[in-house]
C-alpha cells in the first residue's frame, strides 16, 4: 500500500511540474507578445519563483520580456504587492510617531541616511530604516554604519520594536525572510542584463521599503555619472513611477532629483564618510550634502503630517543641529545598537587608514575644477577596498578619498585636490591614476548648477 501511496505522490507532483511549466510558459509568452499580465499571473508566477517551481532560466525570461516590453502602473502594482507578500512585513502599531523612511537610488559619497535619521527623529518622526550593502562603485549604509566600532547591523525584531519605540530610530540590514523574492529575482536581473528596467527597479525598491511597515516614503533619485541613471530625463521617469506606485500602494510617496555628477559632499569611503557625518551633525557640514538632507527630512516631515509645507521646517532643523539635539540622538543610535557612542566627540575612535597620500593640482597656470566625475571617485575608492570587488570581499572600513576642491573651486599650481586614505593591501597607484582622472579642468570660472534638481509628490 505504502509503494502505491509514493506512486501516487510522484505522480501528482510530475503532474504539478507539468500544469507549471505550462503556466509559466503562457505567462512569458504573453508579456514576449507585449500583452498585458493579470494579477492572477502576476502572483502565480512570483508565488512559484520563491517556492522554487520555476527554473532559473524561465524566471530569466520572464524578466528579459518584462524589461523589452515594460509593464503598465496596474501591472508594476500587482507585481510589487506580489513581491511585498513573499515574506514578512512587519506592523508597526504600537508606535505612535509618523514612521517615515527616505531610499536612495545610490551614489558616491551619499552619508545622507546617517544625517538624515537622528535629525528626522529628533524633530517628531519615527524611522525605521532598513537598508543595503555598497552596490558596484555605490557605497551602502551598512557598510559605513559598520565602521562604528561595535555597531550591529542586525536586530531581532524584539530590540528592533523596542528601540523604535524609545528612541524613534534603528538603521538595520533587511532579514532573510523579508521579500525573499527580490533576493531570488536581483540575483537572477543581476547576471542576465535585467537590471535596467523601470518596472523591476520600482518594484524591488519599493517591496523592500513597504516591508519595513512605514506610513509614507521619500525618495532621493539620483541622476550623473555616478548614479544608477545617468541621465536627467531617465531619473526622473524612474522617480515619476516610483512616486505613481508608492501612492498607488496606499503609501503617500515622493520623489527629490538630486545631482550626482560629483561625490555628495568631501568624503567617500565608510569611516571617512562616519566622521563627515558627524561634522554635519555638528553644523560643520559641506553645503552640498546639507541642502540634500534638509530637503529630503523637510518632505519626511511634511508627509508625516507634522508640517504643512516642505520648507516651514528648516529653521527648525537648523536649531535641532545647533542645540546638539541631533548628534546626541546619533550617539544615541550607536549605542542602542552596540556601538560605541564616544565616536561622536571623538572621530579619532574610527578606524583610520596607514598611509595618506595626496593628490596636487600640476597645471601651469591657475585655473577652476570643471568637474569630478563621481563614478571614477566611486572606483578609485573601490579599488582602495572601500567596496567590494566580488560578492564576498572584505571592506576596508579605513580606506577612502578625501576632496580637498569641489566642482567651480579655483585652483592654483601645487593646491591639494585630494587625500588617499590606503592601507597596506591598498591599489593605491591605480586609485590614485583614476582619481586624477576624474578631475577636470577650466581656466574659465565654472557655474556649479544646484544639487536639487526638482521635486514629484
Ligand atoms: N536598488 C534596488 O534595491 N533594486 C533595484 O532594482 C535597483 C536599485
Amino acid at each position: 500500500f505504502s509503494d502505491i501511496c509514493i506512486e501516487l505522490w510522484r505522480g501528482l507532483n510530475q503532474l504539478n511540474g507539468r500544469f507549471n511549466m505550462e503556466s509559466a510558459l503562457d505567462i512569458i509568452a504573453n508579456k514576449r507578445d507585449g500583452n498585458q499580465l493579470s494579477r492572477d499571473e502576476i502572483h502565480y508566477f512570483i508565488d512559484g519563483v520563491v517556492a522554487g517551481n520555476f527554473p532559473d532560466y524561465q524566471a530569466s525570461a520572464l524578466l528579459m520580456a518584462i524589461l523589452l516590453n515594460g509593464m503598465s502602473d496596474e501591472e508594476t502594482i500587482h507585481l510589487t504587492t506580489a513581491m511585498l507578500q513573499s515574506g514578512r512585513v512587519v506592523e508597526l502599531p504600537e508606535i505612535t510617531r509618523p514612521k517615515v523612511d527616505k531610499h536612495s537610488t545610490g551614489g558616491v559619497g551619499d552619508k545622507v541616511s546617517l544625517i538624515l535619521a537622528p535629525l528626522a527623529a529628533s524633530a517628531g518622526l519615527c524611522v525605521p530604516m532598513m537598508s543595503g550593502r555598497g552596490l558596484g562603485h555605490t557605497g551602502g549604509t551598512l557598510d559605513k554604519l559598520q565602521a562604528i566600532p561595535g555597531f550591529s547591523v542586525y536586530l531581532d525584531d524584539h530590540n528592533y520594536r523596542k528601540q523604535l519605540s524609545s528612541i524613534h530610530q534603528a538603521m538595520i540590514g533587511q532579514s532573510e525572510d523579508m521579500v525573499p523574492a527580490d533576493r531570488i529575482l536581483y540575483a537572477l536581473r543581476d547576471v542576465t542584463s535585467t537590471v535596467e528596467s523601470i518596472p523591476l527597479i520600482c518594484s524591488s525598491i519599493l517591496s523592500k521599503k513597504m516591508a519595513e511597515g512605514i506610513d509614507a516614503l521619500v525618495l532621493d533619485v539620483k541622476s550623473g555619472s555616478g548614479a544608477f541613471m545617468k541621465t536627467e530625463a531617465q531619473a526622473r521617469e524612474l522617480a515619476g513611477a516610483l512616486v505613481r506606485i508608492g501612492t498607488g500602494m496606499g503609501k503617500p510617496t515622493s520623489a527629490i532629483l538630486t545631482r550626482m555628477d560629483q561625490p555628495l559632499g568631501n568624503a567617500v569611503g565608510n569611516a571617512l564618510e562616519v566622521a563627515e557625518v558627524i561634522d554635519c551633525l555638528k553644523g560643520q557640514g559641506p553645503q552640498d550634502l546639507m541642502e540634500v538632507t534638509f530637503a529630503l527630512v523637510e518632505e519626511m516631515l511634511r508627509l508625516g503630517g507634522l508640517v504643512k509645507s516642505g520648507t516651514d521646517s528648516r529653521g527648525m532643523l537648523k536649531a535641532l543641529i545647533a542645540d546638539g539635539s541631533a548628534l546626541r540622538a546619533f550617539a544615541e543610535l550607536i549605542e542602542a545598537q552596540g556601538g560605541d557612542p564616544a565616536v561622536v566627540e571623538k572621530s579619532a575612535l574610527l578606524p583610520t587608514a596607514t598611509t595618506i597620500e595626496k593628490l596636487h593640482y600640476d597645471g601651469e597656470t591657475s585655473g577652476f575644477v570643471a568637474g569630478i566625475d563621481a563614478l571614477l571617485v566611486g572606483e578609485s575608492a573601490r579599488l582602495l577596498g572601500a567596496g567590494r570587488m566580488s560578492l564576498d570581499s572584505a571592506i576596508d572600513p579605513a580606506v577612502g578619498v578625501v576632496l580637498h576642491k569641489k566642482t567651480g573651486d579655483s585652483v592654483a599650481k601645487n593646491d591639494l585636490l585630494a587625500e588617499i586614505h590606503c592601507s597596506g593591501a591598498s591599489n593605491s597607484e591605480f586609485a590614485v591614476s583614476k582619481l586624477r582622472a576624474a578631475f577636470t579642468f577650466s581656466e574659465e570660472p565654472v557655474s556649479v548648477p544646484e544639487v536639487l534638481i526638482d521635486q514629484l509628490s
